[in-house]
């Protein structure tokens, strides 16, 4: 278990490992292929360019798996540390499902967007929340002013979402935990790297990431199994 003192400030990165026990598949644990889908034809701006209807419904169905999908004790450990912690914690997520919501987190950086969110491919108009399948024979929606309206994500070729914050805080914390990540996606994969030696730095997963030797410690476990051990939570997840 990690003891915590009053001045630490804790970076969480999560990736996909943290939501494969609530039934969400990892990228990287199928081969590039996610059921059927070859990512880079449907997660990027030229699959979007190329076919709109196709990326709709890749989200579509990423969508459906999400919202059948439960938080598992990891996310509920995370959502408990949170209101121990307040501000000292920083949870930053690589996944775009909202099981971190779900299970109670209040403040989630999504880096790479979200799922349960769309926006206009042309205006300025803010992100929204959406829940709504767009497959055929559901058209390609459309915002008032012409434009496209896609999912709010950030796809390959494209800059992730919150980094300013996201290096500030990596400037400042005292203890930095990944956990289900292969440490092969960049930027995040180089978090690690940047809190150097100023801070403990953890990674938490069943297999070693790529990065493994940026990493002091390692527990190679389940992220369910171990997270609700890891930190001393006062009182059981809720
Ligand atoms: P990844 O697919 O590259 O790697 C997943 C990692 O999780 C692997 O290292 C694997 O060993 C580990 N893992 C598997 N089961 C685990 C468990 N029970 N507990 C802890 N770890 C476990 O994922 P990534 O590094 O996050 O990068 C891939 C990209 O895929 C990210 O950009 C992410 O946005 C996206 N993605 C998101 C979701 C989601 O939102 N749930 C799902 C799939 C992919």
């Amino acid at each position: 278990m990690l003891e915590l003192s009053q001045s630490d400030r804790v970076f969480v990165l999560t990736g996909a490992g943290i939501s494969a026990e609530s039934g969400i598949p990892t990228f990287r644990g199928v081969g590039g292929l996610w059921r059927n889908y070859r990512i880079e034809e449907v997660a990027s701006p030229n699959a979007w360019h190329r076919d709109p209807a196709l990326v709709w419904e890749f989200y579509s169905m990423r969508r459906r798996v999400a919202a059948e999908a439960n938080p598992n004790p990891a996310h509920l450990a995370l959502a408990t540390l949170e209101r121990q912690l307040g501000n000292r914690l920083f949870l930053c997520t690589q996944n775009v499902d909202n099981l971190h919501e779900r299970a109670g987190s209040r403040r989630v950086a999504h880096m790479h967007g979200e799922l349960f969110k769309s926006r206009c491919d042309t205006c300025q108009r803010p992100p929204f929340s959406d829940h709504l399948l767009y497959q055929p024979p559901t058209p390609v929606p459309r915002c008032q002013c012409g434009g496209r309206v896609r999912p709010h994500i950030c796809w390959f070729g494209e800059v992730p979402f919150e980094m300013d914050t996201i290096f500030q805080v990596l400037q400042h914390c005292t203890i930095f935990v990944a956990i289900g990540t292969s440490g092969v996606v960049e930027p995040a994969a180089s978090f690690v790297a940047l809190v150097g030696q100023k801070a403990r730095t953890i990674y938490v997963g069943p297999e070693e990431p790529a990065n493994r030797s940026a990493f002091a410690e390692r527990y190679l476990e389940k992220a369910g199994e171990i997270l609700p051990h890891l930190f001393p939570l006062e009182g059981k997840p809720d």
